[in-house]
C-alpha cells in the first residue's frame, strides 16, 4: 500500500516530506521518491528502490523549496525500478505526479498518447496520467 505526502508552506519542504514518508513506512512499500519545486524554474526529483533511507542517501545538495510531494510505492504496473518509482512527469517536465492505486484504462490512454507522439519513459500507469495532464 503506497503513501503520499504533500507540503506547501513557509518551512523547508524536504524535511517535512521525509518525516512524512518515515511515518508511512509501516504501510509497506518497494521504493520511494520526492519532487521539490524550488523558486527557480524546474522540478528537482530523486527516486530510489528500497527504503526511505536509500532515498535519503541520494539527496545530495537539495535546493531550498517550500513546495513538494513525496511517495512510497507498492508496484502494480511495471517492475520495482528507480525509473518506475514516483513522482512521474510529463514530457516537458512541468508536471510531477504521485498516485495511489490503479488506472484501469491505462492501455487505451497510453495508446492515444503514443499515437500523438508522446514517448513514455516508465512502465507505470501513473506516468500515463502525468503525460495526459501535461498534454492538456
Ligand atoms: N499503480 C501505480 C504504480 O504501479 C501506483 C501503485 C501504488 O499505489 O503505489 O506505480
Amino acid at each position: 500500500m503506497c503513501g503520499i505526502v504533500g507540503y506547501v508552506g513557509h518551512r523547508d519542504a524536504l524535511p517535512v516530506l521525509l518525516e512524512g514518508l518515515r511515518r508511512l513506512e509501516y504501510r509497506g512499500y518497494d521504493s520511494a521518491g520526492v519532487a521539490l519545486r524550488p523558486a527557480d524554474p524546474g522540478l528537482w526529483i530523486r527516486k530510489s528502490v528500497g527504503r526511505v533511507s536509500d532515498l535519503t542517501a541520494r539527496l545530495e545538495a537539495p535546493p531550498a523549496a517550500r513546495l513538494g510531494i513525496a511517495h512510497t510505492r507498492w508496484a502494480t504496473h511495471g517492475g520495482v525500478t528507480d525509473g518506475n518509482a514516483h513522482p512521474h512527469t510529463d514530457a516537458a517536465g512541468r508536471v510531477a505526479l504521485v498516485h495511489n492505486g490503479v488506472i484501469e484504462n491505462m492501455t487505451q490512454l497510453k495508446g492515444a498518447l503514443e499515437k500523438d507522439g508522446v514517448r513514455l519513459v516508465s512502465e507505470t500507469d501513473t506516468e500515463v496520467l502525468a503525460q495526459l495532464i501535461g498534454r492538456y
